[in-house]
């Protein structure tokens, strides 16, 4: 089958107490798995079979109709989560450093305005959705999306995105999506982060 639910790079239970055993479970194994297969199903007979999903979601648009809605969803699915458990860590948090934050400084006048940009845009996602950090034509930008929709539709390279969905933290934080958001960047891998943002530049 072309894609397959990455392994996580750490224990269900690493990233505790921000975000719990529980929801990683859930979310990793039976929320990607079901992108996935969804993805793998409506892939048939598309020629993307065995290609990255990024060059899929590039292509979406040359894709027949009735394949264009369910890959929007469960391969832009599949590909938001992929990156969404690698830009987590246990030992991550903190702020980034080198490039990367001379380029967030740059761009949103200090990490702390990036932050809280970042949260806004997560918190007033209506309903579903990504609240994400992009390199948009060479420029760092942040930016939110409904659904399972990837930046990479809109031509973006997402470099950092947080899961906004219930199912990302409805088990411990119920209702209170902002404190989801504040206590998530505790999980922030910051080296990932900046080994995404030097390919793509
Ligand atoms: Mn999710």
């Amino acid at each position: 089958m072309p894609y397959s639910v990455p392994d996580l790079p750490y224990a269900y239970d690493a990233l505790e107490p921000h975000i719990d055993e529980a929801t990683m479970k859930l979310h990793h194994d039976k929320h990607h798995q079901a992108y996935v297969d969804k993805a793998n199903a409506a892939l048939e007979g598309t020629g993307y079979e065995d290609k990255p999903v990024e060059e899929l979601l590039a292509n979406l648009s040359s894709l027949p109709a009735d394949k264009q809605t369910p890959l929007r969803n469960q391969a832009g699915g599949h590909a938001n989560h992929t990156l969404f458990w690698e830009n987590m860590s246990p030992d991550g948090g903190g702020e980034p450093t080198g490039e990367l934050a001379d380029a967030i400084t740059t761009a949103f006048g200090s990490f702390a305005d990036f932050q809280a940009k970042f949260e806004d845009n997560g918190v007033t996602q209506f309903g579903s959705g990504w609240t994400w950090l992009v390199l948009d034509g060479g420029a760092l930008k942040l930016t939110k999306t409904s659904n399972q929709d990837s930046p990479i539709l809109e031509g973006q390279v997402p470099l950092l995105g947080n899961d906004v969905w219930e199912h990302a933290y409805y088990l411990k934080y119920q209702n209170k999506r902002p404190d989801y958001l504040k206590a998530w960047w505790n999980t922030v891998n910051w080296a990932k982060v900046a080994e995404r943002y030097a390919a793509a530049k």
